[in-house]
Parts: structure tokens; C-alpha cells; sequence
């Protein structure tokens, strides 16, 4: 009998994006025994988890916490402002953009995608001669992806702001920042944004369970012009709640709020410009190691400028079967879980297999992306997919500078 030969023991990394890697701090706060809900710690951390969650997403104004996953709050967002009949306009970079917009079929409403692939940004031009050409004002919100997870595009939310006051159009700004809050810088109010959903298990750093919808006024104003909203999922109660359980629809979520104080603990002691700088600085290593390997071979970053890239994830390209041979190596041999390709390829197309992604939000220091990075170049060699030499190098170089 030969023993299977694997370097897989060890702690594992999971390098996808989302749900991200755990603090030890946040796994410890919730490995406890269930507090009471009526009064005391629970009740208390609630109150400054709702103010420190405002910090987070730099405003001032309201938000709602939702048991849900990031679909949970694409539903409740959409469910507080649009109601049948609506109309909405969501430019779609990537996959998740076709995902909220398919929400509103479900709610009687009717979603206008502008398609714009799987490998750029929005092109305001085309945006604004939609908002130009709706004149009776028809489309309630734009839909918007920060970040789009599956191309790993960073959109850019001011300046369709800009766009849409230039226009003079009343819709109303929502956006999803699933993937990118607390790693990509995000300034609601500043922004001018209406409506932003995030969940807790990306940059926030908890396991998958609970989200969020931040709400401004104006939104708050265009939800008390519905003529109803289920009851479930409407935000005014979570965010101003007369009894306790109210702010989350029924019991609460125990062990994510103490989750949560904690990682949000983690994030502010950091400070937010520091957890961006961060997230760029590591992102950038990234790319240098995957434009070295890009040189020779069928390696690419799925996004060439960089101005346009994440900081949170990055999707790549190194042609069917390898993308999953790749996956499948680093998993088995190293213990190194990367992202599959999401929305690249049908899933039953061969080339579905040509894609991976890498997930680096959230708790991740220089030594994990290093360590990464070393997985990916001894995968690429172990099963042979040719590649410019110098990546973690060139990584390790980005990594010095100050
Ligand atoms: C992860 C993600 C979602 C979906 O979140 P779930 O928690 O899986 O429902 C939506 N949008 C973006 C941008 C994401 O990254």
C-alpha cells in the first residue's frame, strides 16, 4: 500500500472570497454559552454594534440588521423601495449586478440591465444616455455593484453619483458592497448613496448569517410612499426599534453580535484608512505576481487596469482544465482553498474549468498573501502550466515598499 503523499496537514487557508478567514478573536467571542436576550451584555453590545456599523459603511444615517445572507439583504433593500409596477436600471460588471436585478422580478417590479461583461466597468456614457433618455423619470433606483466579486471589477459609486445628479435624475443610489466593505474604501454619505446592503462574512469577517441595509433619508422617505411593505423585511422598525427583538425581526442573532463587536473591534483599532491602505498594499502583490506569471504562459488577471481592480479579490484566467486542475492541487496537496471561477463560463461549458479566483479580504497580513502566492507558483509547477518566472519576487518587492 502506498501512503498518499500530501502537505496538507496543517491549518488550512480558505482563500476565497467569502466567507473570508476568521480572527481567532471573533471565533473566541462566540464560543460561549447563551446570554440572555431580555437585558444586560447582548442588549448593550447591540446598541454600539449598530453605531460602530455606521462608522464602517462612513455614515451618519440609518441601518437594519437582517438573519440573512447577502441575498437576504438584497431582498430586504429592494423590498422597503420598489413595489410592483417599479422600474429599475442596474449597469451589471460581472455576475452579481444579473442577481439583484433578477430580485425584482420576484417582486413585480421590472429590472433594465445594461450589460457591460465580464471584464470592465460601468461606461457612464452608456448609463447616462439611459438616465438622459428617461425622461418621465420611470426608473426608481440604479442598482450598483461595488465590487463585483465574480470579475473582480471595482466600480466607481461617485462618479455614477456625479453622473446621475448631472442628469438631474431622482433615482434613487442603491448599492452593493457585499464583497468590498472594510476593504475597498466605501464613503456613503460623502458619495451621496441612498441605499448600501454588505453582509458579515467577507471584509466584516463573521461567519455568513447576518447582513445589513444602511438606509438615508431620501430612502426612508421613498419607503413611506409604498403602499405596503412585508413585514419581515421592512427596515423601519430594525432600524428604530421601540422593543429589542424588533431589531431583528424576533430573537437575535446571539452568538454573530458578539462575533461581530469583535471583528468590529479588530476593524476600528485598525482604523479605517489603515484597513484600506492594507487591503491595497496586499492587493497590489497580488497583481505584481500575477503579471510576472502572465510574461510566459496562459496566466491573466481577468481585469488589465489596475485602477479598476479590487482590493478585496482578484479572478484569473489560466485556460481550461487548468483553473480547476490548479484548485484541486493546492487543496489536496498544501491545504490552500482558492475561489472557483463564478459566472466566466456556464458551468457545463469545458471552459468553465479555465478560471480560479483569489480571495484576499478581510483578515489576511503579508505573510498570508506570501504564503498564497508561494501555494498558487508550487501548484503552477506541480502540474506543469507554464508561467513568467519572478512572481513572488516581484509580490515579495511590492510587500517592502513602505
Ligand atoms: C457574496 C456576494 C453576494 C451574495 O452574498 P451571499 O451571502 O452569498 O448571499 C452578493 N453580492 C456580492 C458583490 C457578493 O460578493
Amino acid at each position: 500500500m502506498t501512503i498518499p503523499k500530501t502537505l496538507a496537514a496543517g491549518r488550512q487557508y480558505l482563500a476565497i472570497p467569502g466567507p473570508s478567514v476568521i480572527p481567532d478573536a471573533v471565533l473566541q467571542a462566540m464560543h460561549r454559552a447563551a446570554p440572555n436576550i431580555y437585558a444586560g451584555e447582548l442588549v448593550d453590545m447591540t446598541h454600539s454594534v449598530v453605531v460602530d456599523l455606521r462608522r464602517v459603511a462612513r455614515t451618519a444615517q440609518h441601518v437594519a440588521i437582517y438573519i440573512a445572507n447577502g441575498h437576504g439583504a438584497w431582498e430586504a433593500a429592494l423590498s422597503n423601495v420598489i413595489g410592483p409596477g417599479d422600474r429599475v436600471l442596474v449597469p451589471a460588471t460581472g455576475r452579481f449586478g444579473h442577481g439583484w436585478a433578477d430580485m425584482c422580478a420576484g417582486l413585480g417590479a421590472e429590472a433594465e440591465v445594461i450589460d457591460f461583461g465580464r471584464a470592465s466597468t460601468f461606461d457612464l456614457d452608456r448609463v447616462g444616455e439611459a438616465l438622459k433618455a428617461d425622461t418621465a423619470h420611470r426608473y426608481k433606483a440604479v442598482l450598483a455593484t461595488h465590487v463585483d466579486t465574480s470579475s473582480s471589477v471595482r466600480n466607481d459609486i461617485a462618479a455614477l453619483r456625479a453622473l446621475m445628479d448631472e442628469c438631474g435624475h431622482p433615482a434613487l443610489l442603491m448599492v452593493d458592497c457585499i464583497a468590498s466593505l472594510g476593504c475597498d474604501r466605501f464613503e456613503m454619505d460623502d458619495w451621496g448613496v441612498d441605499v448600501m446592503v454588505s453582509a458579515c462574512q467577507k471584509g466584516l469577517m463573521v461567519p455568513p448569517g447576518v447582513s445589513f441595509v444602511w438606509f438615508s433619508d431620501k430612502a426612508a422617505e421613498a419607503r413611506a410612499g409604498l403602499a405596503r411593505v412585508s413585514r419581515y423585511w421592512d427596515w423601519a422598525p430594525r432600524a428604530n426599534p421601540a422593543e429589542y427583538y424588533q431589531h431583528f425581526g424576533g430573537t437575535a442573532p446571539t452568538h454573530h453580535i458578539f462575533g461581530l463587536r469583535a471583528a468590529l473591534d479588530l476593524i476600528l483599532a485598525e482604523g479605517m484608512e489603515q484597513v484600506w491602505a492594507r487591503h491595497a498594499h496586499l492587493a497590489r502583490a497580488v497583481w505584481a505576481a500575477g503579471e510576472a506569471w502572465g510574461q510566459e504562459g496562459p496566466f491573466r488577471l481577468n481585469i488589465s487596469d489596475p485602477a479598476l481592480r479590487s482590493h478585496a479579490v482578484t479572478a484569473a484566467r489560466i485556460g481550461a482544465p487548468q483553473g480547476t486542475a490548479l484548485r484541486e492541487w493546492v487543496s489536496s496537496q498544501i491545504g490552500l482553498t482558492l475561489g472557483i471561477g463564478l459566472g466566466m463560463a456556464a458551468p457545463d461549458d469545458p471552459a468553465w474549468h479555465g478560471f480560479f479566483r483569489l480571495g484576499h479580504m478581510g483578515h489576511v497580513n503579508g505573510q498570508m498573501i506570501m504564503g498564497m502566492l508561494g501555494g498558487i507558483e508550487t501548484g503552477l509547477n506541480a502540474i506543469g502550466v507554464p508561467h513568467g518566472k519572478g512572481g513572488l519576487e516581484a509580490a515579495a518587492k511590492v510587500l517592502g515598499e513602505s
